[in-house]
């Protein structure tokens, strides 16, 4: 379901063809087009480096099932998708590699909130390390059990949307669903990180279908497979 490859459509051949019809013949004494110049095709990815914001962690243990924590599933998500990430040629970072807060290594936020220190050690982490776009993975929850599926969260930018729009149509393909992505107006780090970032909320814990997909590790490489999928088709577009 998924696409496989990336191959730039032969559109610039028709366009060249065209070009060269509707060509007056004065034309044909003075150099072609830049039009004509040959495509480039092995053009290569640019360099990008992926923030993969693992969300919650240590004693913020997010969205909960009975023993199963959201943080443990972002984590076990955001470690995939950094292996699929590189092993795809782009370069990830992942802001926490096991199970404790960023709250507690906090350099930028002196607060008594510790959830404030939390996210700003994420908005803190995205301005220092030099990356191209942050990817927050989560769980979502919800009182009633009938709601299930991905859903995409964008800041309200063009960049961020776009990205968005790829990560949801890769997710939905895995789940069988339709969604649209959706801005996050009221959520502190897609406000304060500047550059082009989204929540993906991978699934619903609370959704029995949902949350045996979310425990089972080939579906958890599956949705790291999609989420990568959607990364490197914002990243071929976007240029
Ligand atoms: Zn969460």
């Amino acid at each position: 379901m998924r696409p496989t490859a990336f191959r730039r459509p032969a559109w610039w051949a028709a366009a060249a063809l065209a070009l060269w019809l509707a060509a007056p013949s004065a034309a044909f004494s003075s150099p072609l087009p830049a039009a004509a110049d040959p495509p480039r095709y092995e053009r290569a990815l640019p360099t990008a480096v992926v923030l993969i914001d693992v969300g919650h962690g240590g004693i913020d243990g997010g969205a909960h099932y009975g023993g199963v924590l959201e943080k443990d599933i972002n984590l076990q998500v955001a470690k995939r998708l950094y292996l699929v990430l590189r092993s795809k040629g782009i370069p990830a970072v992942l802001n926490r590699t096991g199970d404790y807060a960023l709250s507690d290594e906090n350099r930028w936020h002196m607060t008594r909130s510790r959830h404030r220190r939390d996210l700003s050690q994420r908005r803190g982490l995205a301005e220092t390390i030099d990356v191209r776009l942050l990817v927050s993975l989560h769980v979502n929850w919800s009182r009633s059990p009938a709601a299930r599926g991905p859903l995409v969260l964008h800041q309200d930018e063009g960049r961020s949307a776009l990205l968005a729009f790829f990560l949801q149509d890769a997710l939905n393909r895995e789940y069988g669903v339709r969604r649209i992505p959706k801005t996050g107006k009221p959520y502190y780090l897609l406000n304060a990180v500047k550059l082009p970032s989204v929540i993906v909320e991978l699934g619903f814990l609370s959704n029995p279908s949902d949350r045996a997909k979310l425990t089972d590790p080939r579906w958890q490489q599956r949705l790291a497979e999609a989420v990568a999928s959607g990364i490197r088709q914002y990243l071929w577009t976007a240029g």
